[in-house]
Formats: structure tokens, C-alpha cells, sequence
């Protein structure tokens, strides 16, 4: 089977939820569905119960961390529940220096005990941010740190890179030239696809899952390589982004 790999889409946040775990789950595309809150969790765990290549995971967004900071603790049970956090990270756009102090203390503790589990994947929201992100999380991170639709400059994507992150790229970084300059100098072993859907829109049609294999295609083009090459090196790359826990003998997601 074909595989493509959707690291951060909103499943919860689309009219039909169901509808679009169920067309992932038919094309074979593996899916880690972000939580901004701990309070829709359940939920989301409930879209990727029975699924093979759907995954619910929890977050807090840091958007959100000024109005439900409250829920943090919310968040330790679930952590139980799945290998997955995000949305996390922090968000420093048009916001107070209040509330960003708010934003590192709930990131930190968020990353402190998801560090604790060893194997935990996050998928880090870092919009002028990327300099705290990035020292935050550290070098160090015993897990997976995926940075999703990165934005920042050169020199803080090589701070990123020299921490080994990972970089999820979705189609509105493929619009423009700075964005495909950035995705150009990101490590290509280092690079997987999501489509912050429902957030995210390909020729006027809201992204999902399915979307996959056109961001592929782009990152064809910038990599001068077959789409075919670039699919393979894609799915690799998360391979490497969730060992050891692709099960060994179904290939599927753990
Ligand atoms: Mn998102």
C-alpha cells in the first residue's frame, strides 16, 4: 500500500469529523489529529477508535492558554491515553507579555512531563516564537519534536535543525517563495506533511488527509526529485520521526 502521512490535522474542528477520519482510513493515510484542548479529547479519541491510521492526539494551543490555562491538569490523564501531544508551543503574535509568561509556564510543564514518557511525539506550534521554542524544548527531548508550519528566519530554522527537530509542511508554506525558500533549506530527512486542516485550503477547497499526495508533489518540485521519490522519502522520514513504535510486523501506526 501507498502511505502518506497527515502529522497535524484538526479532525475535530471540520463539520464532518467522522466523514474525514473515515476517507483517511480508507486511503491508507496515517493521520495524528491535534486537540486544542484537553476537553475535546475524548472526542477525538472516540474519531480514531477502530482505526488503523488514525491517532487522537492532546494538546493545548497556545492561542488558547490565556482563556483555559485552567485545563492544563486536564491534560496528565490523557497523556495515558496516547503517544501524541499537540497542538502545543507558543504564539507571540499580538500578544501581551503576560500572557506569553502564561504560554511558557503551560508549553513547559506540558513538554517537563511529556519528556517523563520517553516516546512521546509533539507537534509544536512556534509562530514568532521559534527562538523560546526551540531553547524550551532543548536539545535533549527524549521523544520526537515535529514543528509544524514553521515561519521563521533562516538562521532560527538552523537553530531548529541543529536540535534535531522534524518540520510538517502544509500547503499555504508552498505558496509563496519564502516559504518554499525555508522548506528548501530544511533537511529533506527531516521533512513530513500535515494539513492543519481544516485551517488550511487547497484551490479554494478546505485540506485534509486526502490532500497529501498534492504537498507531496510540491515537495517534488523542490527537491528535483519523481513524485514517487519524494512520497518514499516522506513516509521514511516519519518511519524514523515515530521509531521505535511503527509495529514491526503491521507496519501501522502505535
Ligand atoms: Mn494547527
Amino acid at each position: 500500500m501507498i502511505h502518506y502521512v497527515d502529522t497535524h490535522c484538526h479532525l475535530d474542528l471540520y463539520d464532518s469529523p467522522a466523514d474525514i477520519a473515515t476517507e483517511a482510513e480508507s486511503a491508507g493515510i496515517y493521520t495524528i489529529a491535534m486537540t486544542n484542548s484537553p476537553s475535546v479529547f475524548e472526542h477525538t479519541l472516540q474519531l480514531a477508535a477502530g482505526r488503523k491510521f488514525v491517532r487522537a492526539a492532546v494538546g493545548l494551543h497556545p492561542q488558547l492558554v490565556a482563556e483555559r490555562s485552567c485545563e492544563l491538569a486536564q491534560i496528565w490523564p490523557c497523556l495515558d491515553k496516547t503517544r501524541y501531544v499537540g497542538e502545543i508551543g507558543l504564539d507571540y503574535c499580538d500578544t501581551t507579555d503576560t500572557v506569553r509568561q502564561t504560554q511558557r509556564q503551560v508549553f513547559s510543564q506540558i513538554l517537563e512531563k511529556s519528556a517523563q514518557f520517553g516516546d512521546k511525539v509533539v507537534s509544536v506550534h512556534s509562530r514568532r516564537a521559534v527562538v523560546d521554542v526551540v531553547s524550551m524544548i532543548g536539545s535533549r527531548y527524549p521523544g520526537t519534536v515535529i514543528l509544524h508550519w514553521f515561519s521563521g528566519t533562516t538562521s532560527e530554522l538552523n537553530r531548529a535543525v541543529s536540535a534535531g527537530s522534524f518540520f510538517s509542511v502544509n500547503h499555504q508554506m508552498l505558496k509563496g517563495q519564502k516559504g518554499r525558500d525555508l522548506i528548501a533549506g530544511m533537511p529533506p530527512e527531516k521533512v513530513l506533511t500535515e494539513s492543519d486542516g481544516p485551517f488550511t485550503k487547497i484551490d479554494r477547497n478546505i485540506a485534509g488527509p486526502t490532500s497529501m499526495p498534492r504537498i507531496v508533489d510540491e515537495l517534488s518540485s523542490i527537491w528535483h526529485i519523481d513524485p514517487e521519490q519524494a512520497r518514499d522519502r516522506v513516509f521514511g522520514n516519519f518511519r524514523q520521526a515515530i521509531q521505535p513504535r511503527l509495529d514491526a510486523e503491521t507496519k501501522l501506526l502505535v
